[in-house]
């Protein structure tokens, strides 16, 4: 049965069963190809053929390497540049010891309470489920494309694989071919409601324009070793700890990005009279919301670099002095920090005679998505008419995501979803009774029809 959501029609029940569907099938992804349970993705795969029957009818499906999906629905215009939806095959296992803390078992894909409950329904199985259903939906109504799209599905997003990355695989591809795309949606939008009876009713819609760069280094001092019985002074430990009380002590520059002030702005516009006159002052007060930001964790990540010492070695026991005492060091790079930036600053507090510098793992921040392509003002107008209570934003994401690949063959890369939820439900995601509101999973689908139609009817 469908229904009308946002002008579009829905059959939020049949949506539903099939995200309920494609839970059922762990698909698990593994670092170690060999102990790759292969069968699951080719089920996975099967689901989706018997389940979008039109889609498999009229687009053209390609495997990619073992299991990568690619699906084109070519438009009737070859100039135009493809648009494309990305989402991720595989889901993160259940924390073994946490199956029973479930309230529905995480691979049952139960439906119950407004909610399909389990692995995938926030990450992101629901987002490849609603893409799927939108082109369904607008091949039932006869819907003809002018400009192509493309549906591109890796295998493997969540155990961040450098080497073997189903993102890479499809970029690869795609280069190859010499295909660029107009512009990308993918997993990593947020939204965050704000509610203060009589003064603000809200949800901020976040649209992530770029991510964070990424880095490990490695600080080793060089020390003599020894019996305990006779130490110096201090210990490679102790010389190592030194530097990093140095480092430490230099966090790096925060830098305000216009977007963010223009955000507060539009928030204090929603406030109730007397208080929305804030939007006036804000502009001038940048220094000190700056200034606050960086005294809380949570804010300052969001305007500067951030370095975080997380592990520790020195000698193996306890009446041995070290004879090397090292520290990791973990990085997450804005845009504008390189990682030359970083090993200049590692030099010159934590480095020195008996000092080794390594770099474990490292990748450099790419450019912000702009704010004022089509793409972006489609999601944002669509967001806005649908509800009143939103604000569309950009913003930084955290962690990665398989667009950061895309970002080679796509200037206007967004990290997207268009699901509400509260931040309880949000937080299941990786985590226990992982779950989606149905209405949610519903208005996906009625989003992703209306975005099609807005971007490639020309
Ligand atoms: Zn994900």
């Amino acid at each position: 049965m469908k229904k009308e959501i946002n002008h579009e029609q829905v059959d939020v029940e049949r949506v539903s069963e099939k995200l309920s569907k494609a839970i059922r099938i762990p698909t698990i992804a593994k670092l170690d190809e060999e102990g790759f349970d292969w069968t699951e993705f080719d089920k996975f795969h099967k689901f989706l053929e018997d389940e979008f029957p039109l889609v498999h009818k009229t687009l053209k499906r390609e495997v990619i390497a073992r299991a990568d999906l690619v699906y084109i629905w070519e438009g009737s215009d070859p100039s135009l540049l493809p648009i494309a939806f990305l989402s991720h095959q595989d889901v993160v296992p259940v924390t073994e010891g946490t199956e029973g803390d479930w309230e529905h078992p995480a691979f049952a894909g139960e439906i119950a309470d407004g909610y399909i409950w389990g692995r995938g329904a926030i990450d992101m199985k629901n987002q490849l489920v609603s893409v799927m259903e939108s082109i369904e939906t607008l091949l039932e109504e006869g819907y003809k494309p002018v400009r192509s799209v493309y549906l591109c599905f890796g295998h493997n997003e969540e155990i961040m694989s450098e080497k073997n990355s189903g993102a890479m695989n499809i970029v690869a591809e795609m280069q190859k071919r010499g295909i660029r795309f107009d512009s990308i949606i993918d997993e990593g939008g947020a939204m965050f409601p704000f509610s203060v009876p009589h003064i603000l009713d809200m949800v901020l819609v976040g649209i992530g324009v770029g991510e964070k760069g990424y880095a490990d280094y490695k600080v080793t001092v060089k020390g003599k070793g020894g019996h305990s019985s006779a130490p110096p002074d201090h210990s490679a430990i102790g010389e190592l700890a030194k530097k990093i009380e140095r480092f430490e002590k230099h966090q790096f520059k925060a830098e305000m990005p216009d977007y963010f002030m223009e955000l507060i702005v539009s928030v204090c516009n929603r406030l109730a009279f007397p208080l929305n006159g804030l939007a006036k002052v804000v502009p001038t007060l940048k220094p000190i919301i700056t200034f606050a930001m960086t005294k809380v964790p949570q804010g300052a990540t969001f305007i500067r670099s951030c370095q975080a010492v997380t592990m520790c070695q020195g000698s193996p026991a306890s009446n041995v002095l070290p004879q090397r005492a090292s520290a990791t060091i973990n990085f997450r790079l804005v845009q504008g920090t390189t990682l030359k930036d970083i090993e200049k600053k590692l030099e010159k507090y934590m480095g020195g005679k008996n000092v080794e510098i390594e770099r474990l793992e490292g990748r450099e921040p790419k450019p912000l998505s702009p704010s004022d392509s089509r793409s972006f003002k489609t999601i944002k107008a669509l967001m806005e008419e649908s509800d009143s209570r939103y604000i569309v934003t950009p913003f930084l994401v955290m962690g990665g995501t398989d667009a950061y690949h895309y970002q080679d063959i796509c200037d206007n890369v967004y990290r997207f979803g268009p699901y509400e939820v509260s931040v309880e439900v949000m937080m299941t995601a990786h985590s226990t009774n992982e779950r989606v509101p149905v209405e949610s999973l519903a208005k996906g689908v009625a989003f992703f029809k209306s975005y099609i139609r807005r971007m490639t009817a020309e």
